[in-house]
């Protein structure tokens, strides 16, 4: 166990040297060295955060309960499985350490998948994914109090030009989105996802346009164009799909809704606004006849200016 530091910077190094020689059979065995060494750095942040203690007992998987004899129990470490990335996020909490601010999803996709399909992606937003996460191996050498640039040699140079080289570009297209006037926040943009390839670099074809409404899109990475209809979807969707998960889970009506006007799925309504991203069109409004708000839930074209309860009841009455 006392090598998980050394197999992480190996594992690193290895996937690095992968990475910056860029052909495809060469990006899956990036992917995997270079994910393995991103997990076990972070096992070793946890593994030093409790020196005293046997390292199984921190990063292992799944354990079991067994009778200490004097009426209680100890847990006991099962088989020699450790954690995944979604448990070590978990135990980071825990044990009260930073969990970086990155967004690994996309790589830890990438990683499952390779396993069983071979490489369905482009390569290009498999690089991507990988130069997305180096601020996550910064981060942990920074928790481990380690020096990137001795530890990591002749592969930090890469590393950095990389993370400079994508950062500049997500902000360039992350920017150009956020130029527009939209009608209501928009947030998370670095979480957006090419429909085609997965990449977060979709920005607007021209830069420099600010009205929503004739505004495209293009990534980045593959190239793949968007009219104006869907980038207002993925830009809605990059904004507020944590909100409607949120929702979900609690049983509320999601804030995106499909678009009564336009049909698009950029129908934002969660109190604040209650608008079209896409169209811009609103249907919220009082019931004419009891005065109950309008949601884009209950708004029947049919009844524009009735709550759903209220043109229910009309319709009764006409049909009578
Ligand atoms: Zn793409
Ligand atoms: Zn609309
Ligand atoms: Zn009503």
């Amino acid at each position: 166990m006392a090598d998980i530091f050394d197999n992480a910077v190996t594992s690193i190094v290895l996937g690095m040297e992968d990475f910056r020689e860029g052909s495809d059979a060469r990006m899956l065995s990036a992917a995997r060295n270079y994910y393995a060494g991103l997990l076990l750095l972070g096992k070793e942040c946890l593994i030093r955060a409790a020196p005293e203690a046997n390292p199984m007992e921190i990063i292992g998987a799944k354990f079991e309960p067994v009778p200490d004899g004097d009426g209680g129990v100890d847990h006991e470490v099962v088989g020699y499985a450790t954690v995944d990335l979604a448990q070590l996020k978990s135990r980071f909490k825990k044990f009260g350490l930073s969990w970086p601010d990155v967004n690994i999803e996309k790589l830890q996709r990438f990683r499952n998948n390779l396993e069983h399909y071979h490489l369905a992606e482009p390569v290009g937003a498999l690089k991507e994914a990988i130069a997305a996460s180096f601020s996550m191996i910064i981060d942990f050498l920074e928790t481990l109090q380690e020096d990137p640039q001795d530890v990591l040699a002749d592969v930090w140079d890469t590393i950095l030009e990389e993370t400079n080289a994508f950062n500049r570009m997500q902000k360039s297209c992350i920017d150009s989105l956020l130029r527009l006037n939209w009608p209501g926040e928009v947030q998370g943009l670095d979480r957006i996802s090419c429909r085609n390839c997965g990449s977060s670099l979709i920005g607007q074809t021209d830069r420099d346009n600010t009205n929503s409404e004739a505004a495209y899109g293009k990534c980045f990475q593959c190239g793949q164009e968007y009219h104006q209809q869907q980038l207002a979807e993925m830009v809605v969707s990059a904004s507020y799909e944590i909100d409607a998960y949120h929702a979900a889970k609690d049983g509320e009506s999601s804030p995106i809704a499909t678009c009564p006007n336009c049909n698009a799925e950029a129908y934002v309504e969660n109190g604040e606004v209650s608008v079209c991203f896409a169209c811009k069109e609103t249907v919220a409004g009082e019931c004419s006849r009891c005065g109950a708000d309008i949601t884009v839930h209950e708004y029947n074209p049919d009844y524009p200016g009735l709550c759903s309860y209220c043109a229910y009841t009309w319709e009764k009455v006409m049909r009578e």
